[in-house]
């Protein structure tokens, strides 16, 4: 019953224009029809990119300007308006988020704040725009042959619309473009160790929910046919944000719900408001503002996710029994050096984290960093990995059969040359299943460049891909031996298991280096000697291993070679067994637990 109900919604919307619907209803569902479709633009940037922004109802105003102006002062077709319409927003679009996605914090809603209200005020002022009364006048949209002029003809335009609108957010989310986009919530140094371009996929994010929103505009301008600059100011562009935030950001769904429940409640308070209080004014506003911070206190991700859990729960992304094996680097020769540490030094103001650092791991060994708490071997990892830039010194990696300097890369680049990682502090995404999670490390791995990625995925057209790339994860899933939970909640995963997620992850990124900082802290002692075996099983299969550990029976029965940090410096060097008889060791480390 609960599987056909979006079915049966679906059917009552498709049949409630030829039903004896009041006129006034049809209003009110072309309403919610294009807010929504505003709305789906910001769970992708908000809800799913974690990108707040109040400036969407200005990309709304060009998509109904542009269409406005091209039809009534050159007679022009709404369709060359709309094409026109997203061209603008495609490049303002991309303009103003190169500028403003970079910012961070609060700094970024300030930011739309601030071009939500210049082009507000730009619509208003322009002579050819008709200043504040706006533009008249503008034909209906004809389709073949058909002249779409009442309500309720356009209701099916926008209806066919969100419907599509809904379907490309879905798809695009259930891929690869989608996963990377999805990390960017996890504040970006996961996502960019995987390979992932943070930068370029807030743009796309961005750009995406901006098209919507000028999707939204053209269909307004055309069932109002007029337009003036209040609806695309910063007002709306609060609103869009509350539908989204009510409903619930982070899911397609949402947008429906939150636009639906919004501009029900709107109208209704709208006409009970006044009466109640004896006066006139926009009282709605105060009304939706205790409900945002009802909201915030109560249920942050929206109103859906109630809903939702009265639905079977079914994955989104579903690894395939068998798919092509994806190409994969070549291997080093056994006891090459593949990674040489040159004096790598890293100060945080007057702190030496990193002092001068030497040290190499030779291919197909496992080679152990230890040290007590804050000796610098979590830095000498992100200095490695391109996390944080040395301060001075070398680092070098074998990539195309030479040792090249790698101080300078970004993680990015780094983890193309093949040295993947994973993190001392968990950074998974909680609410992505297992699986996806860990198809984010094989994002390097798809074939499909950025742009054709993105519109394949919208298309769905990228299913060879796709399911390669999640056997891929599957594969690696079931090597570290989690494949019983791959449709699992990452959260919901122990916290030793989510450690392990993170290996499988980083084995998705095909690097010949491996760098594991404290694997085995959280894990019991059958899972401790399970690891032990796989990173045994990946040393025998050419891998190099770089492992930071505290156990020290994990440490000295799987390593080939130590160093030994205190304070940031290097203190001892050598076989497990000489490390342990060396007199400064015992004396700084492993003395300081006992
Ligand atoms: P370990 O991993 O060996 O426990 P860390 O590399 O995490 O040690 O830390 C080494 C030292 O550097 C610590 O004193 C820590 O407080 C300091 N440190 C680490 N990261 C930063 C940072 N981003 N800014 C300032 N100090 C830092
Ligand atoms: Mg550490």
């Amino acid at each position: 019953m609960m599987k056909k109900l979006p079915l049966l919604f679906l059917l009552v919307a498709a049949l409630l224009p030829v039903l004896p619907t009041p006129e006034f209803w049809i209003t009110l569902a072309n309403y919610i029809g294009l807010y929504s479709i505003v709305a789906l633009g910001l769970v992708l940037l908000t809800g799913v990119a974690g990108l707040t922004s109040f400036g969407q109802a200005a990309f709304v105003g060009i998509g109904a300007y542009a269409t406005a102006y091209l039809t009534t002062a050159f007679g022009m077709s709404p369709w060359m308006g709309l094409l026109v319409g997203l061209l603008l927003t495609l490049a303002a679009a991309f303009f103003i988020g190169a500028i403003t996605m970079r910012l961070s914090g609060h700094f970024l809603p300030l930011g739309t704040i601030a071009w939500g209200l210049s082009l507000f005020f730009l619509f208003g002022n322009l002579e050819f725009l008709g200043k504040y009364d706006g533009l008249n006048g503008i034909p209906p949209i004809s389709l073949f042959g058909y002249t779409l002029a009442s309500g309720r003809q356009m209701y099916y335009v926008i209806g066919v619309v969100l419907v599509l609108a809904m379907i490309a957010v879905q798809n695009l989310l259930n891929s690869r473009p989608g996963r990377a986009i999805r990390a960017l919530k996890g504040g970006g140094v996961m996502a960019e160790a995987m390979g992932v371009n943070t930068a370029w996929m807030k743009i796309v994010a961005f750009v995406l929910a901006a098209l919507l929103a000028c999707i939204s505009g053209w269909l307004y301008a055309h069932l109002q046919r007029a337009v003036n600059p209040t609806p695309f100011g910063l007002n709306a562009g609060i609103e869009y944000l509350f539908m989204a935030v009510v409903g619930g950001a982070g899911y397609v769904w949402g947008a429906i719900l939150g636009s639906t429940l919004l501009t029900l409640m709107k109208d209704q308070l709208q006409s009970w408001l006044p009466k109640l209080l004896g006066a006139n004014g926009n009282f709605e506003v105060i009304v939706f503002g205790m409900l945002m911070v009802l909201l915030l206190q109560r249920a942050r991700d929206g109103i859906w996710p109630y809903i939702r859990r009265r639905f079977p729960a079914q994955p989104n992304a579903v690894a395939p029994a068998t798919a092509p094996a994806l190409p994969m680097r070549a291997k080093h020769t056994p006891g090459e050096v593949v990674l040489k540490v040159d004096r790598a030094r890293k100060e945080f103001g007057g702190l030496v984290a990193v002092n001068d650092m030497e040290f190499d791991v030779r291919a197909g060994e496992i080679m152990g960093l230890i040290g007590p708490n804050g000796a610098g071997k979590s830095t000498m990892f992100n200095l490695v990995t391109g996390v944080l830039p040395v301060t001075r010194g070398e680092i070098l990696f074998r990539s195309h059969g030479e040792l090249r300097r790698i101080v300078g890369f970004s993680s990015r680049d780094i983890v193309k040359l093949g040295i993947a990682r994973t993190f001392q502090h968990v950074r998974l995404m909680p609410h992505m299943t297992v699986l996806e999670n860990v198809a984010i490390g094989a994002h390097l791995r798809g074939t499909h460049g950025d742009l054709a990625g993105i519109a394949t995925s919208i298309l769905r057209t990228n299913r060879a891909e796709e399911q390669a790339l999640l056997f891929e994860a599957k594969k690696q899933l079931e090597r570290v031996g989690l494949g019983h939970l791959l449709y699992e909640e990452a959260g919901s995963l122990a916290l030793g298991q989510q450690r392990i997620l993170e290996i499988a992850r980083a084995l998705c990124c095909d690097p010949t280096l491996l760098l594991l900082d404290e694997p085995a802290a959280g894990l019991r002692y059958k899972e401790k000697q399970a690891l032990a075996d796989l990173l045994r099983k990946l040393k025998a299969e050419g891998m190099s291993v770089l492992l930071v550990e505290h156990d020290m029976d994990f440490v000295m029965n799987l390593t080939d070679r130590l160093v030994v940090m205190e304070f940031g410096t290097r203190i001892a060097q050598g076989l497990p067994s000489e490390v342990q008889q060396n007199p400064a060791v015992l004396e700084a480390y492993l003395g300081g637990i006992d």
